[in-house]
């Protein structure tokens, strides 16, 4: 076991763990992976590090930083569900203009700002500012409160696996899911038409504005300026229950159905008394 360090920063509110660990680096001034090896030397990344940190890991950092080990673990996201790590970033997706610490160099880096599924500042409660994506204006302001809903069922799923008839976790992926209009679409860009669309009308439009949209099941972090509507769809899913994905999966077609069915048999069926998944073929 290492020795304790002879200086140790206070983690900021929120502060995320590689921040943490970087500010120490600046500090000590080496390398932050140099810093991360000196307290943990089987460490392959501080981006590893925030997502996988153990409770002995915890241990011997609360050590050597004279600390509780688990106020290290809570500046990690190695206790949130396995389901919500697709939803965390690499980088920071967004910031509070309220919260942020403009004192410190290099300035710390909030673990609020790489959740995929947030829109308000966890400590102040203001709207995040997009890091990403600059002016695109907030085309889903009409659903505020039915977003702000959807972001707490994500968040209690995430932080503490609270669910309801199902994850909402699971919901946010699934209306990512593409779907076929009909009528086909004239312009034919598939792309931009997903289940969500149904949920929230005006979706199809503002997509239509955008020159991509790459979120997906497998990557589902969406625009800051985009993301309300997905936590509005998520909160009116939630709250009508199974009948609105059965309704939802007569909006798909061919294998788009196909795969939508596969992924959602299993939150309906109980729900209506049915047996299993049912075998499918090609609509
Ligand atoms: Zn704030």
């Amino acid at each position: 076991m290492k020795g304790r360090l002879p200086v140790v920063l206070p983690p900021f509110a929120g502060e995320l763990f590689s921040s943490w660990i970087a500010r120490h680096a600046a500090f000590y001034g080496v390398p932050a992976p140099t810093m991360l090896r000196h307290c943990l030397p089987e460490a392959v990344s501080l981006h590893i590090a925030d997502r996988t940190l153990s409770r002995d890991q915890a241990i011997r950092l609360a050590e050597m930083f004279s600390m509780d080990a688990e106020t290290v673990r809570q500046m990690t996201f190695a206790n949130l569900q396995k389901t919500a790590h697709r939803f965390i970033a690499k980088e920071p997706l967004q910031r509070c203009s309220n919260c942020k610490s403009g004192n410190s160099d290099p300035g710390p880096i909030l673990r609020s700002q790489l959740l995929g599924w947030r829109i308000i500042c966890p400590h102040c409660g203001r709207p995040f500012q997009d890091l990403v994506h600059c002016n695109r204006g907030r085309p889903f302001n009409q659903y505020h409160a039915a977003a702000l809903r959807g972001e707490k069922l994500l968040q209690d799923d995430a932080e503490r696996g609270i669910q309801t008839w199902t994850s909402p976790l699971e919901l946010a992926r699934l209306l990512l899911m593409r779907r076929v209009p009909w009528p086909f679409p004239r312009d034919a860009e598939l792309w931009r038409y997903r289940v969500l669309g149904v949920v929230i009308p005006d979706l199809d439009n503002v997509l239509a504005r955008e020159k991509s949209f790459p979120p997906s099941p497998k990557h589902p972090i969406v625009p800051l300026h985009i993301r309300p509507a997905l936590l509005a769809g998520v909160a009116i899913v939630e709250r009508a229950g199974p009948e609105m994905l059965l309704m939802l999966q007569a909006h798909t077609f061919g294998h788009n159905r196909n795969r939508f069915i596969e992924e959602t048999d299993h939150l309906i069926n109980p729900a209506f008394g049915l047996p299993g998944p049912r075998q499918l073929q090609l609509i």
